[in-house]
């Protein structure tokens, strides 16, 4: 049976050394860590994440600025916004929630983010910087998948790797971060075939294609190390919520080494690395060496 990957303990922990690190900019610089976090328009799972985002914002110690606006904002005002938060001396990091309203070109709008303060690492400067190896701001999932998977084990050196999933929210950059680690990666998606041969040639398995409970116990190599980054809202026969991922949970665990559940693995990691970046962010505006997270 494998063992589970406690991704809310670790997010804990993070959380509690994110504390000390802003303390110490407080106690050293003057400086408190600010995030902006900008909403627009009224979709469920966006306003929930964005109230856990500015709670634990707060409770590690830093300003968390929230910005609601309604569906109706057109791009120019959106644009607006991100200039004077760009320019905002208070504000280290900035996160548009996503999806955004049709009418608003996301693409636009990241893209004007002041890469040094994009806390998401949506922006091209931050994902070209992360190919070539530069100081990047990482997306936060990635970081979370990688932070997860050192639990497991914590030099992932010459592992082969299958990211299952190539978006520019997860599955590149968790791919460009395995690759950083060592590891030997392939990059699965919707048009790979022979997927779970792919898969069972995996010594460590990212499961991002967003497809839920696609990957089963007969794909997985005994002893693999799994993560799972899929959320999928599920109604059960009682009309019982319940969240599960891309991976199948209950069979894989019974031939993996390691696994994330869901919830409770990748999931509290995202929010955990985002205060986690908007520190690094901080202390980069402010010429400091990066912390020690
Ligand atoms: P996406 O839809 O943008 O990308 C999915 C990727 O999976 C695509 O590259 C596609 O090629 C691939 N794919 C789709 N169907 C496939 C199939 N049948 N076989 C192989 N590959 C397939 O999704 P995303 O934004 O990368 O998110 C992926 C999943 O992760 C979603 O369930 C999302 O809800 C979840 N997610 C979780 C967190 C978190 O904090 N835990 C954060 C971001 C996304």
């Amino acid at each position: 049976m494998a063992q589970i990957i406690d991704g809310k303990l670790t997010a804990k922990n993070l959380r509690a050394q994110i504390a000390v690190e802003v303390q110490k900019l407080k106690d050293s610089i003057g400086v408190t860590p600010g995030l902006a976090v900008v909403l627009v328009g009224a979709d469920g799972a966006s306003e929930v994440y964005v109230k856990n985002k500015a709670k634990q914002t707060s409770e590690v110690g830093m300003n968390s600025f929230e910005h609601r606006l309604p569906e109706e904002t057109t791009e120019a005002e959106l644009l607006m916004l991100i200039d004077t938060l760009n320019n905002d001396p208070s504000v280290h990091g900035i996160l548009v929630q996503l999806p955004l309203p049709k009418h608003i070109d996301d693409k636009k709008i990241l893209s004007a983010i002041l890469p040094a303060k994009d806390v998401d690492g949506f922006h091209p400067i931050n994902a070209g910087m992360l190919a070539t190896g530069g100081s990047a701001l990482v997306p936060c999932t990635p970081v979370g998948c990688v932070i997860l998977a050192k639990q497991a084990k914590a030099d992932l050196t010459g592992l082969n790797a299958v990211v299952i999933g190539r978006s520019n929210i997860v599955g590149k950059p968790v791919s460009q971060l395995l690759l950083n680690e060592n590891c030997t990666v392939t990059i699965a998606h919707s048009r790979s075939q022979n997927l779970a041969e792919i898969v069972k040639r995996a010594d460590l398995v990212v499961a991002a294609a967003g497809q839920c409970e696609m990957v089963k116990a007969d794909w997985i190599k005994p002893g693999a190390i799994v993560i799972d980054v899929g959320i999928h809202r599920t109604v059960n026969e009682e009309g019982k919520t319940k969240l599960k991922g891309d991976v199948a949970y209950d069979e894989v665990a019974e031939v993996a080494g390691y696994i994330t559940p869901v919830p409770g693995g990748v999931g509290p990691m995202t929010i955990a690395c985002l205060l986690r970046n908007s520190v690094v962010a901080c202390c980069r505006l402010h010429g400091q060496s990066d912390p020690d997270l």
